[in-house]
């Protein structure tokens, strides 16, 4: 068409859908498409998105199987098309009345840098971005998905009182150290696990654990719990699933209370791992409660509130592992598997358009 802008389209595409521990090999990324920067003349409510960050995140493991559990049809990928996710990015064009061009919106998005989102459902899955005080790969995090999972796991699912003797695994994770910082805020006993030294050091030293212990280097994750809750666990907020669920569960308290938010330990092996301490659950009366974010975006406008003078305040820090370029992306995404990730993985893509 004459006078059509067009721009270069990087993309990482899903060559096959994944059984087992993804691949960078499971992706692939094309450097030869091109895109138009107006959104398509017939196509209603619909944007443009120039990519500037994309999220990481465990769940996307689930988008990238051949499943019939389908969370979220409008985030499930196939074959040939790129992977969708999380993103931060910049409206180019739109024909949706609830965006304009140089809108920031946080959100569903797909790994290419600029995406055509056509399937805007609600004012939910893009969220306009309004405060832009805080660094803007925020919100991939700490005020996009992983932010609100923590406070609905801490204000709704699981809120522990002060004084509570707190668990938290993936502790350093995009979920965990939030977690954990709201549970010390709370005036709680905060105890984290994780994979490696340099993440325990980072939970004890800067994220302000009470303690933190790394769960690969325990032979008896039972007498590892009982050496840091030698009363019992009130809340455990559980990222892990496993082992370290097994050994927690023979720890807690009587009407202790576990707030699940994922199991990733289990995420690609064929079959979960069996539990021998399920009886636990019976004998202490114990409440666990499963949860998805996607139940909580009315709580984002409230977190908000809570959260954000606490980051102005440097009372709430954020640790990113940020990798530069789309690249990258398939890289940075399957080392969510091995624990490559310190602190909360993201992609940056491009800077904005000021
Ligand atoms: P993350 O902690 O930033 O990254 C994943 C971490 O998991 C890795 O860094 C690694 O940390 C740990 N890990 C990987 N494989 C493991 C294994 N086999 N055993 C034990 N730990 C392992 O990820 P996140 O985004 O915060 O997510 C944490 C959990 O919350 C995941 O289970 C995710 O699915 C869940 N989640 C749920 C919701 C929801 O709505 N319910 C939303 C967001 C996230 P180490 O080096 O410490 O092992």
């Amino acid at each position: 068409m004459a006078g059509e802008v067009v721009a270069r389209n990087k993309r990482v595409i899903l060559k096959d859908y994944v059984s087992g521990f993804p691949k960078v090999s499971d992706m692939y990324v094309t450097t030869d498409s091109t895109v138009s920067l107006k959104v398509p003349a017939d196509t209603a409510n619909a944007v443009l998105l120039k990519n500037l960050y994309l999220s990481c995140d465990p769940m996307m493991r689930f988008l990238i199987m051949n499943s019939q559990q389908k969370m979220n049809k409008y985030l499930y990928c196939t074959p040939g098309s790129p992977i969708r996710g999380y993103g931060v990015s910049q409206v180019v064009d739109s024909s949706h009345p609830e965006y304009k061009q140089g809108d920031l919106v946080w959100g569903l998005t797909t790994w290419e840098e600029y995406s055509l989102i056509t399937d805007v459902v609600s004012e939910t899955s893009l969220v306009k971005i309004h405060h832009t005080d805080v660094p803007l790969s925020y919100y991939t995090g700490l005020l996009g998905m992983a932010g609100k999972t923590a406070y609905a796991g801490f204000s709704q699912v699981c809120p522990p009182k002060k004084g509570d003797k707190v668990l938290v695994s993936a502790a350093s994770g995009a979920v965990g150290q939030l977690i954990g910082q709201f549970a010390k805020l709370a005036g709680c006993y905060v105890v984290g696990s994780a994979g490696s030294k340099q993440k325990v050091d980072l939970l004890k030293n800067k994220l302000g654990f009470d303690e933190a212990f790394n769960y690969k280097e325990e032979n008896d994750l039972d007498a590892a719990l009982k050496r840091y809750f030698p009363e019992g666990i009130d809340v455990y907020f559980e990222h892990v699933g496993g082992k370290l669920l097994d050994a927690v569960l023979l720890n807690m308290k009587d009407h202790g209370r576990i707030a699940v938010c994922g199991m990733i330990s289990q995420y690609n092996l064929p079959e979960f791992e069996p539990l021998k301490n399920l009886l636990q659950i019976g004998f202490k009366r114990l409440n666990i409660h499963g949860f998805t974010h996607r139940d909580y975006n009315h709580i984002v406008p409230k977190y908000y509130e809570f959260v954000l003078p606490y980051i102005r305040e440097g009372k709430i820090v954020y640790v990113e592992d940020i990798v530069e370029g789309i690249e990258n992306g398939p890289a940075a995404l399957v080392g969510l598997f091995t624990g490559r990730n310190f602190g909360k993985q993201v992609v940056a893509v491009a800077p904005p358009q000021t």
